[in-house]
């Protein structure tokens, strides 16, 4: 039996930013991730540059482009830009070069990591937690964090998160070269992905394509059209691998900690409903995950509680609205893009959302109030 202050389920972003703001804290951490390598993550890589703060290194590394224009299009015309100078900057990173930083830091910082190994129990003995793996070792630990992202088994079995949780469903994939996406825009393409959208986010040399189904459990089966969206980028011949990925996305606010267990990330259901961010939720939720796990360590709290108060105020309160304005936009995406993209003063709000400036809730009861007056005219 190997002991730990804490044991993480899960070694992709979630889970390494947590071991890293934890190690950096003193406490011993465990990282239990069931893949060997992955060379490739799912992950279109875009981020406002401001969450560099809930971080105890320097991103720098992981960034391959800055953004300086958003643009929107309707059905690959209709054209709208919105100007990003001026705001704080949106990145976009190579999420496998962020995740090997943060999991090297980590490592170098005394985090330990076993893979690719598969937890099989949980129990609590003595109110510790008792670990089991198929490398049939037993871990002990004080903590336990889920980790496990979108396909989370863990989350269920804690409770953390939606009793019913929802997902989008994707396909993302990444090509050579830029196609007309100018190194610094990255585009959002309306119109042809139905109750969702598509996007392109330029890395170095290489593109990050996506389409995204939000509601009612879309399906992007249709070969004609993906292949229309992927030309729309700027590319003609494009022989492709895709990889097809359900995100569990925030469905209400549930509690996302238990006694001496909390959910980060994707497990923790906390991924916008309306555009698919991910990774600042990630980052938010693991550093303050780190924060309260240190407190009840230190003695200063006796429970997590506050943790699941802290994320639903500081994010669940805006994907509560992000619910809302996706289910009324992706149903209605034609009047949608004419009431909330093409709007004069869309294009700011869109990059203060972007960049972390606004949330929905600074923004929904308007956009929403537009949209149902509209779409029932
Ligand atoms: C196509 C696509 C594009 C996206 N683009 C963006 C974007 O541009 N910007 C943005 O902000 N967000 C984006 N997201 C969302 C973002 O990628 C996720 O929110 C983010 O990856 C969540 O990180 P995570 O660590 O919680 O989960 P993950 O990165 O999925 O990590 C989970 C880890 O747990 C491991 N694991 C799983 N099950 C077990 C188990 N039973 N035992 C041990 N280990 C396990 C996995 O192998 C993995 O390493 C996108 C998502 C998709 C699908």
């Amino acid at each position: 039996m190997i002991g730990f202050d804490v044991v993480i389920i899960g070694g992709g972003l979630s889970g390494s930013s947590t071991a890293l703001s934890l190690s950096k804290k003193g406490y011993s951490v465990l990282i239990i991730e069931k893949e060997k390598f992955q060379d490739y993550k799912p992950c279109a890589g875009g981020m406002a540059s401001s969450m560099q703060r809930f971080l105890p290194l320097d991103l720098e590394e992981s960034v391959e482009s800055k953004i300086k224009n958003v643009e929107f299009r309707w059905k690959a015309a209709d054209n709208v830009t919105a100007d990003l100078t001026g705001e704080s900057p949106f990145w976009i990173i190579k999420r496998e070069k962020l995740d090997k930083l943060l999991l090297d830091d980590s490592l170098k910082n005394g985090v330990q990591i076993i893979r690719p190994v598969l937890v099989e129990t949980i129990i609590k003995r003595n109110d510790k937690w008792e670990i089991t793996c198929d490398n049939k070792i037993k871990y002990i630990s004080e903590f336990l964090v889920i980790a496990d992202g979108s396909q989370s088994k863990w989350a269920g079995y804690f409770k953390l998160g939606p009793k019913k949780p929802k997902f989008a469903n994707t396909i993302s994939l990444r090509l050579k070269g830029l196609g007309d996406i100018p190194q610094d825009t990255v585009r959002f393409e309306f119109g042809f992905v139905k109750y969702g959208f598509a996007w392109a986010f330029p890395l170095k040399e290489s593109l990050n394509i996506g389409l995204g189904t939000f509601i009612n459990n879309g399906h992007l089966e249709n070969q004609v059209i993906n292949n229309q969206v992927i030309r729309s980028f700027g590319f003609d011949d494009f022989p492709y691998k895709t990889t097809n990925k359900k995100l569990r996305i925030w469905n209400g606010a549930y509690p996302i900690n238990g006694d001496k267990v909390l959910a980060v990330g994707d497990a923790a259901s906390l991924c916008d409903p309306f555009l698919a961010e991910g990774i600042r939720p990630s980052l938010i939720s693991s550093f303050y995950a780190a924060e309260y796990i240190d407190q009840c360590l230190s003695g200063k709290v006796d429970d997590l509680n506050l943790y699941t108060k802290k994320i639903n105020n500081i994010w669940g309160e805006s994907m509560a609205w992000g619910r809302r304005i996706a289910q009324v936009f992706y149903r209605f995406p034609r009047t949608g893009y004419q009431l909330g993209v093409k709007r004069k003063t869309a294009p700011k709000r869109i990059a203060q959302i972007l960049s972390g400036e606004m949330s929905y809730k600074d923004i929904a009861k308007r956009v929403i109030r537009r949209l149902i007056t509209r779409s029932e005219a």
